[in-house]
């Protein structure tokens, strides 16, 4: 994989130039396929972060903060088309990288692209309003960029999310500064490289790699930064905002869930069963949006058990480059999470559970299992494995099948299937969730679809038009002219 970069991974990208760490340190990187340490990354610390935001800070309030929106928006078009052209090689990177399958990580590099085309459209369609006031006043109000972003993200789909967050950053104007994870930063180093190559001025977007303890808490802790967007788990999120309270700074929060797909006994199962597995084990489980919880009622219980355990046994398991259903863990950590979330599933039935073939000694892998007949309070249905492993849940009617869904602290999002009408609407209405799916599911899909959750999944919205709104702030002029 290594071959595959054009740049030094040991270095930070700081106000366009690529810098060796402070202290000069680096961490290892490991391939998740083998295990093997492969290379190594920068370890950036609190004296990065300073200098990537005193950059930040130069570029908003020079030559990035003059640029007018409709450059802003060519520059994020041009590199969309340059991410496009690269997206083989950016798949390859990120599969050695993440572990997962290239057609996978191929679909993110795609998503990047597309939500640069997204918001390089966007970027000079945002405005203020006029607002009718008193006699001889007029008054108007300006959106206006925060200033200095911090962008968090975590090492599921680093391209996605760059492409969500600092997309629609540098879009409205911000200046960003970005800490990816210490077990996948190598796209955001490489997507931070083709910024400048298309001639995103220096200092607008700055990638520190580092440890979340190290950089990424000085990062969140900076009183330099106006605005944080963090993905991650509960723990390291509740931590970042308490961080961003002290210097009274907005967050966005996105932290995953329990999301459920509801089937009524109405449902075309056929068009639903690839949704229920697929959502399930699509980068081996590791999805904020993952739809870990199958709820199904009872008349069809145990033929969907039946239809969904058997694709589970057919799931096949390989290393990323294999390409195939499901690839290893992004890491042994991971990896211990998720035995010791199967290990409590013991006593429990499986429906169906995927068999390992001859797989590499070192890789972090696990077996994509279905378990069925759980009770809606068991852990496995209530708290975020992050790995492949779904669990099936019968329910009697529509009230408690609302119970069940919006029994656990998230609330990201949920699929219903029902071919009957009015109870899409009055399901939707009454399931507590960011995003709600009809006869339909996707995980993390939508460049366009509000995204965020409520609850312990997080609070804000990225994606679509609605982030724009969420890295601006509003600004009301009233003058009086007699
Ligand atoms: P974390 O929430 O700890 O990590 C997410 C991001 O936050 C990473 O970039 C991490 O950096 C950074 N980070 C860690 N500590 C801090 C800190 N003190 N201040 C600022 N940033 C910090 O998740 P883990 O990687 O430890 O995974 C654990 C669990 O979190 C998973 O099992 C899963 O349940 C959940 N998770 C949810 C995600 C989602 O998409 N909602 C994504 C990833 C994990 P670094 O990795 O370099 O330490």
């Amino acid at each position: 994989m290594l071959q595959d970069l054009w740049f030094d991974p040991a270095k930070c990208l700081i106000g366009g130039e690529w810098v060796a760490p402070s202290g000069g340190a680096t961490l290892p990187l490991f391939d998740p396929s083998t295990g093997e340490e492969i290379g190594a990354i920068a370890r950036g610390g609190a004296a990065d972060i300073d200098a990537a935001v005193a950059s930040a800070t130069a570029a908003w309030q020079g030559a990035w903060g003059r640029t007018p929106a409709a450059e802003r928006g060519r520059i994020l078009t041009a590199l969309g088309r340059l991410v496009a052209e690269k997206v083989d090689v950016l798949a390859r990177i990120e599969a050695a990288d993440v572990g997962k399958p290239l057609k996978q990580a191929r679909a993110d590099a795609l998503a990047l692209a597309r939500y640069l085309e997204f918001y390089g459209g966007a970027a000079d369609k945002l405005h203020g309003d006029t607002i009718p006031y008193l006699d001889g006043y007029t008054v108007y109000t300006l959106r206006e960029p925060h200033g200095v972003t911090g962008h968090i993200v975590p090492w599921n789909y680093p391209m996605q999310i760059i492409g969500r967050s600092v997309g629609a950053a540098l879009a409205t104007g911000n200046a960003c500064v970005l800490k990816p994870a210490e077990d996948a930063c190598l796209t955001a180093l490489a997507f931070a490289d083709l910024a400048r190559q298309v001639g995103l001025p220096e200092g607008a977007l700055n990638v520190v790699p580092g440890l979340g303890s190290e950089a990424g808490a000085a990062l969140t802790a900076h009183p330099g930064v106006h605005h944080i967007s963090f993905t991650g788990s509960v723990a390291t999120g509740a931590m970042v905002q308490e961080a961003a309270a002290r210097n009274v700074v907005p967050v966005t929060l996105e932290l995953g869930g329990k999301s459920p797909q509801i089937v009524f006994e109405d449902a075309d199962l056929e068009a639903a069963l690839p949704f229920l597995v697929n959502a399930g084990i699509q980068n081996c489980g590791q999805t904020c949006s993952a739809s870990s919880r199958i709820l199904v009622q009872r008349k069809l219980y145990e033929q969907l058990a039946e239809f969904m355990g058997a694709r589970y046994a057919a799931l096949r398991v390989g290393r990323a480059v294999d390409d195939l259903d499901a690839g290893p863990l992004i890491s042994a950590k991971q990896k211990g999470l998720v035995e010791g979330f199967l290990a409590r599933g013991e006593g429990l039935e499986i429906a169906g559970q995927a068999q390992l073939g001859d797989l590499p000694d070192g890789g972090y892998y696990v077996a994509p299992t279905l378990f069925s007949g759980v009770a809606p309070d068991h852990t496995l249905a209530q708290d975020e494995v992050f790995g492949p492993v779904q669990v099936i849940i019968p329910f009697d009617d529509e009230a408690e099948a609302v119970q069940i869904a919006n029994g656990t602290d998230y609330g990201l999002v949920a699929g219903v299937w029902t071919r009957d009408g009015a109870r899409q609407m009055r399901m939707a209405k009454a399931i507590r969730a960011g995003q709600v799916f009809l006869n339909n599911y996707g995980a993390g899909g939508g460049v366009e679809l509000p995204f965020g959750g409520i609850g312990k999944s997080g609070h804000g919205r990225e994606k679509g038009f609605e982030a724009l709104y969420g890295f601006t702030t509003l600004k009301t002029v009233a003058a009086f002219h007699g």
